[in-house]
């Protein structure tokens, strides 16, 4: 495990499998039809059950989806997650086709979600680096970024991401590098460690 205290708030990297977090909210890779996918998506609504493609459906019914860039929160049925924050992250075009502002604010979004409901604890996937094909590399940073320039106030105490595999641990431990070194509101000596 790896983290890092910003304002604070944790940040902490995992290895690991999104569903099985115990979490105010975790935050689904979504398709901005709000429809059944794969990867994260296919993972959290078969561990979720019905009721989250329920609630998917009445968003869908009530205003067509939910664009890229942006979220929707939802129950989380059987999860033992309270809520499922279901973000659109952008499909991967070459990086010139404004892909890390979208995903950047995806992530911004889901944090706005969170605070909006009182949540203290919300784990990420890695957003757009699967079937949407973003280079995980260049995702880390732009998700590490987006988190570190949109912590809600008053301080959630908790985001953490949920990486699956090794390389993307890895990747994500980079670019929380990457951030600075520790300022004085944080508390260094909660600082980096695996
Ligand atoms: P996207 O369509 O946004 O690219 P995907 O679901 O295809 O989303 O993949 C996003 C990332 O989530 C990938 O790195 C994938 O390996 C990872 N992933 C897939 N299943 C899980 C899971 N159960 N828990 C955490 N991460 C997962």
């Amino acid at each position: 495990m790896i983290e890092r205290w910003l304002r604070g708030t944790v940040l902490r990297l995992v290895q690991g499998d999104i569903t099985t977090q115990a979490a105010d909210a975790i935050v689904n890779a979504a398709n901005s039809a709000l429809v059944g996918g794969g990867g994260v998506d296919g993972a959290i609504r078969r561990a979720g059950g019905p009721e989250i493609e329920e609630a998917c459906a009445r968003i869908r019914a009530e205003r067509g989806g939910c664009p890229t860039g942006s979220a929707v929160i939802t129950a989380a049925g059987r999860l033992p997650a309270r809520y499922v924050i279901h973000a659109v992250g952008p499909v991967w075009r070459g990086g010139a086709a404004g892909e890390a502002d979208l995903l950047a604010s995806a992530y911004r979004a889901s944090l706005e979600l969170a605070s909006r409901h009182g949540l203290r604890t919300v784990a990420f996937p890695s957003i757009s680096t699967g079937v949407y094909g973003y280079p995980v590399e260049q995702a880390a940073r732009v998700a590490l970024r987006a988190v570190a320039g949109a912590l809600p106030r008053p301080p959630i105490e908790e985001v953490r991401f949920v990486l699956f595999s090794r390389t993307d641990l890895d990747a994500y431990a980079r670019a929380l590098q990457e951030l600075g070194a520790p300022g004085a509101e944080e508390n260094p000596d909660q600082t980096a460690g695996r």
